[in-house]
């Protein structure tokens, strides 16, 4: 009996498992074995939508269990500690488990290019908790704002800050632009929309460096018009507690900063051995084969490959990694040649919220309302599972026709920002 263990139940893992299950479907001496630390699947791009309360979190997942149904691949819901590649075998918290394949789709984690206190003093969007504190987090400070009646105060607390303006902190700026100016007005009486600020930093002359360079510019103006403050050539060069500093000597206080600037590969692949590119990525060849390893494939975004280095982290390319790395196990075993993985751009959606959108795919190029009509199409139709579509298409009918949901659902001590407040509760008096 022969094991081979995935590693990520994420886009490329999951995309991987499936195609394993596919191609050795009736090989009663093959087990494959699915290893995440989270029980479900996350359908990433919804994330944002999390935050502006425009989806229920639960929505844009999906149980690892269910995606399974009746296929018969293993799975341990457990964190990858280590990677023996020599003994070849995986440390989780439970145990080791060997392999005899390995593919190994981590991720990445966000990176913070050394800059002091980037860390420390901000919040992240990278899983489902960051969204749901995110989401809470703003809440709590409109409570709070709602009021406090002094002018500097206010003004901290209802300045919100995202750093980076690649197509996360578009997204994500743009969702919380509709939760505060389409909800939070009106609702708290004590706020009024032009207190309001909201502050996207990017550090290049653009954002949305990796959509159609056509394109940019509308974003640009559309995140402007709709009364965002868009920061281009500003590097950050430090974040103290609720303050940004900028290269150019400004200071920003703000008791929202989100860090979206940057990703790394997963510390786990920066471990393992051979060499790696600038941003930690594990790099592999073009069949995604770790040097002297042929039996560890990497995939997704802790993975450079010969063939196309410069392949950005989206969920395409883990895909399709993911897929091409499955077929290479099969070829292997059956001693045939192996696929190579090549880059093909699938283009690129981004969402500037409600009624807005910029496409760029093949040669299409679109933007506005019908732009976000395809984005919404595109990315119901990439949901796991009909009844996370249905969910996800009635939390969007919902959130048209009704107020969102501004329950604060988890106790704010969650989010290190909030527990600092309540260290120091003269803040809110
Ligand atoms: C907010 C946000 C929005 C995005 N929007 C888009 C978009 O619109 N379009 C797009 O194409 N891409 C988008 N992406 C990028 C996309 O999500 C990634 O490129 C893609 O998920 C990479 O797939 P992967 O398989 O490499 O990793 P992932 O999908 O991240 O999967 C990694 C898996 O490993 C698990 N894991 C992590 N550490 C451990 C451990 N120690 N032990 C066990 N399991 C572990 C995680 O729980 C996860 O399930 C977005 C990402 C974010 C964060």
């Amino acid at each position: 009996m022969k094991r081979i263990v995935v590693l990520g139940a994420g886009f490329g893992g999951l995309q991987a498992t499936v195609e394993l299950e596919k191609k050795f479907r009736g090989s009663n001496d093959i087990e494959i074995l699915l290893v995440n630390d989270q029980n479900y699947f996350m359908f990433t791009p919804l994330l944002p939508q999390i935050v502006s309360s425009y989806i229920d979190p639960r929505h844009i997942v999906q149980p690892v269990r269910d995606i399974r149904g009746k296929r018969r691949f293993a799975f341990l819901r457990d964190t990858v500690e280590s990677i023996d590649v020599n003994a070849r075998r995986v440390n989780v918290t439970s145990g080791a488990l060997p392999y005899d394949y390995l593919i190994f789709s981590i991720g990445s984690q966000t990176e913070y290019f050394k800059i002091p206190g980037a860390r420390e003093n901000s919040l992240d969007l990278k899983s489902l908790e960051n969204g749901v504190v995110l989401r809470d987090h703003i809440l709590d400070l409109c409570e709070h704002a709602d009021h406090i009646s002094d002018p500097a105060e206010r003004k901290r607390l209802l300045t919100f800050v995202v750093v980076g303006g690649g197509y996360t902190g578009v997204e994500l700026i743009s969702e919380m632009r509709d939760f505060l100016f389409r909800y939070v007005v009106g609702r708290y009486r004590g706020i009024h929309r032009g207190e309001m600020r909201l502050v996207l930093i990017e550090a290049s002359a653009n954002v949305l460096g990796g959509v159609d360079p056509l394109l940019r510019p509308y974003a640009t103006n559309r995140l402007h018009q709709e009364g965002i403050e868009v920061r281009l050539n500003s590097p950050v060069t430090r974040v103290a507690e609720e303050v940004v500093e900028l290269k150019n000597g400004d200071h920003i206080e703000s008791a929202t900063i989100v860090w979206a600037a940057g990703v790394r590969a997963h510390a786990l692949a920066e471990a393992l051995p051979g060499p790696h590119d600038r941003i930690g990525r594990a790099s592999v060849n073009a069949s995604l084969q770790l040097a002297n390893h042929p039996e560890v494939f990497v995939v997704g975004d802790s993975a450079s490959a010969a063939t196309a280095p410069d392949a950005p982290r989206v969920a395409p390319v883990a895909m399709t990694q993911g897929t091409i790395a499955a077929r290479n196990i099969v070829h292997l075993e059956r001693n045939e040649p192996l696929e190579s993985y090549e880059y093909v751009s699938k283009g690129m959606l981004v969402s500037l919220g409600m009624n807005d959108a910029v496409v760029s795919v093949g040669g299409l190029r679109l933007h506005g309302y019908f732009a976000w009509l395809f984005w919404n199409a595109v990315h119901l139709y990439k949901l796991v599972g009909f009844k996370k579509q249905v969910q996800v298409a009635l939390d969007w009918a919902m959130g048209t026709l009704f107020p969102r949901d501004a329950s604060i659902i988890r106790q704010p001590r969650a989010c290190r920002i909030c527990e600092a407040k309540r260290a120091a509760p003269t803040v809110f008096v």
